[in-house]
């Protein structure tokens, strides 16, 4: 009944308290750090998560008290416990495979000159989220009670899919320069805007992401690509020209156009590919990179533009390219492969013998599926008459491969008794009448009447009185 007279707002409060405190180890772990005389509060994506009523699964909580006193209010209660953020304030513990993170109130931010952030440690939960990134992930439940802090209106933020930073953004990205990237992550992640002022405060100190690890943007970028709207995020990654400091060669794509396509540049063409891809890391880097050979080989002919070997060459960069982003050199490996076979299919419609397409399965080895989605994602993009002739086309091809499969494990099989077994079983002399069981043995075994020895010998008896 009492619900009746809430706002929207209260209401999607409630529902994500309820989401978060019909945890017991939530709600054990406030009793716990209240009965020390601690506050602790779930903060950050665990909030900003429950809100959008999605279920995360590692917790964040912040506490007032130092990590040592943190260690010793949880030591009993945690299955395991990690101290390698200690110095950070961070102790990570495991209760009832649960993964949880708390953390004493802090501040992060990198001096100019430093490489690695400095860490304060600060008196309140409110400074605490004051130097959070988003006002989306600035929001917090208070243990046990479960009452709401939303101090900087990350709620509102969060419901008109605006990014906003608590203080001002310039701050904000001078004291972690990674926070930039991280704001092109959410837009891709919760589908949300940069603000104007977000955006503009990327342009003017895009050059600071220098000082942050190749480890700590490989991360981010791998989100951004996982994300629900990758394509925005993208966008925005190359407009400001953040992508200049970490992937110039998403930037040159703006200024490079292909006549097949019907996009405005291969940006825009990079862009859609992207999306049209499925959320897999591989396939979607290789979406990202499949074309930035593209500047780099068009030349002019009597017959219009080309671009040979764009995919050597962009095989190559995008090698070059994960490696200083330190992606795990599998990952590297898959990509590179993608990319160099995403051409190949283009001669398909010239004819391809069952060798040609035997080829082509060869040397797509294990890459065969991520290609052809590749490839599928790549023709969509030409005007809508050639673009339904191409997935045609590849139909078809994966029809033939699929056929030819089934014809070589076909060819493989054999009858379950070779000839000498037919002649010692039979009294025969080597000649045509054997080679006249053997067949009728094959044709009986590819119809799966016999498996067995047994059931081949059985089968030669009933034929011969036939
Ligand atoms: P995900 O769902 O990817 O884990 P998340 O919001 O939990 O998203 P994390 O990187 O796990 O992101 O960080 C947890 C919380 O810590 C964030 O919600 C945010 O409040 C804070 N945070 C993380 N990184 C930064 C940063 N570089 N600057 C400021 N606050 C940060
Ligand atoms: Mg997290």
């Amino acid at each position: 009944m009492a619900n009746k007279n809430l706002s929207t707002d209260e209401k999607e409060v409630n529902r994500a308290r309820a989401l978060l405190l019909d945890n017991q180890i939530i709600i054990e772990l406030g009793e716990l750090f209240s009965q020390n005389r601690h506050e602790l509060y779930i903060v950050g994506g665990s909030v900003r998560d429950a809100l959008l009523g999605r279920v995360h699964d590692d917790f964040d909580f912040a506490t007032d008290a130092a990590p040592d006193e943190i260690v010793k209010i949880v030591n009993e209660y945690a299955d395991e416990l990690w101290k390698i953020g200690m110095q950070f304030g961070t102790i990570g513990l495991e209760k009832n495979n649960l993964k949880i993170e708390i953390t004493t109130f802090r501040r992060e931010l990198y001096n100019t000159d430093s490489r690695q952030p400095q860490v304060d440690f600060v008196a309140s939960i409110e400074t605490d989220l004051s130097r959070r990134d988003f006002t989306v992930n600035a929001m917090a439940f208070k243990l046990p009670s479960g009452e709401f802090l939303d101090l900087f209106n990350g709620l509102s933020d969060l419901t008109n899919r605006e990014l906003k930073t608590p203080l001002s953004p310039e701050e904000s990205f001078s004291d972690d320069p990674l926070r930039m990237l991280r704001a092109l992550r959410f837009v891709s992640t919760l589908i949300t805007e940069p603000a104007v002022e977000v955006l503009a405060s990327i342009k003017r100190l895009k050059k600071r992401l220098e000082i942050v690890s190749a480890e700590r943007i490989q991360t981010e970028l791998s989100k951004l690509l996982l994300g629900l709207a990758p394509s925005q995020g993208l966008y925005y990654l190359a407009t400001t020209g953040l992508a200049d400091e970490f992937l110039p060669e998403l930037s040159e794509l703006a200024s490079c156009i292909d006549p097949l396509h019907r996009h405005k540049d291969l940006l825009e063409h990079t862009l859609t590919v992207v999306e049209n891809v499925p959320a897999e890391l591989d396939l979607r880097l290789a979406a990202l990179l499949h074309d930035i050979g593209k500047p780099r080989t068009k030349s002019f002919g009597p017959d219009g533009v080309h671009f040979y070997h764009h995919e050597i060459l962009g095989a190559k960069m995008a090698k070059r390219r994960l490696r200083a982003l330190k992606y795990p050199s599998k990952v590297i490996a898959n990509v590179s492969s993608i990319i160099e076979m995403h051409m190949r299919f283009h001669t398909y419609r010239l004819g391809w013998a069952d060798s040609a397409v035997r080829r082509y399965v060869r040397d797509c080895g294990p890459h065969l599926a991520k290609i052809n989605q590749l490839v599928r994602a790549d023709c969509t993009s030409r005007n809508p008459n050639q673009s339904r002739k191409f997935a045609l086309l590849l139909d078809e091809l994966d029809q033939r491969i699929a056929y030819l499969e089934k014809e070589e494990e076909s060819a493989k099989i054999r009858a379950p008794l070779n000839g000498n077994e037919v002649m010692e079983y039979l009294q025969l002399a080597p000649g045509p009448e054997v080679g006249k069981v053997m067949k009728a043995l094959l044709e009986a075994r590819l119809e799966e009447k016999i498996l067995t020895k047994e059931s081949a010998y059985k089968f030669i008896d009933k034929w011969l009185k036939k």
